[in-house]
């Protein structure tokens, strides 16, 4: 992005304070600025004016869309410089002969992580042979796919779906050139040269044409120096290098693919493609990607507030734990799993793990008073006693003087409080 502060879009602002975007006009810049508005939400702006702001907030990796996903459109080389904005979609490989059986795989497959369900995103549908069944996949596949076969099969294809396709290379580029401008659709160019994804680069660019690098996976060190180099000098501002990056992880060894896709989930992947639904491989990135892709400038927090879980009565126990959303979902998990009847009071730490708001002073008595009463924990109990977590052991006198309850220390691995229970509660 070239704009520097608001300051550089309001210029071009009408600076009417209006509010038809829902803030004012130095508001607007700065949920430009930050991504969080979109350009089109201001109805005012001349074209000229809309030309010159849309350059400014352009992303230093622009963004290409297919099938409803959008990939690219980073600004940094390291997430706490600023955030990533667009989760590398999980393509898993298929042809005419597997689709049907891979989509039942890529559909099938979900893992529940903090409270959130992921999936794999689609299907990359490359062309063997047949043509009737290749089109007949395009047809029937009902998930995001992208589209790898010759020029003359994809012709058919984009008849009936538009939607990224490969792969343009130094001797079919113009033929790729051709259908991406009929079709409007965006292009993978594939190379393990960069002088020549650099030339097919610059031959998409002088016609307008979104595309994506594929760098070639031939192996772990040439492939990771390549995408280091594109997309370093990409954030710089080389113009063919600007554009996001497809990771095909394409290997026998599941080790060497379990570490090749969690390497480009960190580095630079755009877009990553395997070959398969294995739960090794899969699970794993789907995780990184969902830790990589948070916003480091916001807390990962869940709201505050006293949480059933099963059908706890008055004589039910009271766990006390933070806000952190990580340790939420895992504390909340193990009493769902262990079958505790119970109440989960959520004290607002900000959205800080045990261990660092017991440090930084966030986790004290005063929250935990103010939960206890603010959450109306007494008339829901007919006890008194709180159970903290292992790693508060040192607020357990504090929460009793200021609360008044007895307070137990729980053990630091909420999976083990279905035995720690057992010894202490009746
Ligand atoms: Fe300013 Fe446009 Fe927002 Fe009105 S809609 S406040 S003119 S940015």
């Amino acid at each position: 992005m070239k704009a520097k502060s608001p300051l550089d879009i309001y210029k071009f602002l009408p600076k009417t304070n209006c509010g038809d975007c829902g803030t004012t006009c130095m508001g607007f810049a700065t949920n430009l600025i930050q991504r969080k508005q979109k350009l089109e939400e201001c109805p005012h702006l001349s074209d000229s004016s809309k030309r010159k702001i849309a350059e400014l907030i352009e992303p230093n990796i622009k963004e290409v869309e297919f099938e409803g996903l959008i990939i690219g459109g980073e600004e940094v080389l390291f997430r706490h410089e600023l955030t990533f904005f667009n989760k590398p979609p999980i393509l898993i490989k298929a042809n005419e002969g597997n689709y049907e059986n891979v989509l039942k795989d890529v559909k099938g497959y979900k893992k529940i992580y903090v409270g959130k369900e992921l999936r794999l995103d689609g299907i990359l549908l490359e062309f063997k042979s047949d043509e009737s069944k290749y089109l007949k996949a395009v047809k029937d596949l009902d998930v995001p796919i992208v589209m790898i076969a010759p020029p003359k099969i994809l012709e058919k294809a984009l008849e009936l779906r538009k939607t990224l396709i490969g792969y343009a290379d130094v001797d079919n580029y113009s033929k790729f050139l051709e259908l991406a401008k009929r079709f409007n659709v965006p292009v993978i160019v594939k190379s393990n040269d960069l002088r020549k994804i650099k030339f097919l680069g610059s031959k998409m660019r002088e016609n307008g044409i979104k595309y994506v690098i594929n760098p070639v996976f031939d192996s772990f060190a040439g492939c990771y120096r390549r995408v280091i180099d594109i997309r370093v000098t990409g954030i710089k501002g080389d113009n063919e290098f600007s554009y996001p990056i497809m990771i095909d992880v394409d290997n026998n060894d599941v080790f060497y693919k379990v570490i090749a896709s969690l390497t480009f989930v960190c580095r630079y992947g755009d877009l990553i493609v395997l070959d398969e639904v294995d739960p090794l491989v899969v699970m794993p990135t789907l995780v990184l990607r969902e830790n990589i892709y948070t916003d480091p400038r916001v807390p990962v927090a869940v709201e505050s507030g006293l949480y059933t879980i099963g059908k706890p009565n008055g004589d039910a126990p009271v766990f006390v734990t933070t806000n952190f959303m990580l340790t939420f979902y895992t504390v909340k998990t193990d009493l769902e799993s262990a079958g505790i009847d119970c109440y989960l009071l959520v004290v607002d730490t900000g959205g800080i793990c045990v261990g660092a708001s017991v440090a930084s002073g966030r986790f004290n008595a005063d929250v935990v008073k103010e939960a206890v009463e603010k959450f109306k924990v007494a008339e829901k109990v007919k006890h008194r006693k709180l159970i903290i977590p292992g790693l508060a052991s040192r607020l357990k006198g504090a929460i009793e003087d200021a609360t008044g309850w007895e307070v137990l220390v729980g053990p630091v691995d909420s999976s083990a409080i279905k035995d720690w229970l057992t010894k202490v509660w009746d």
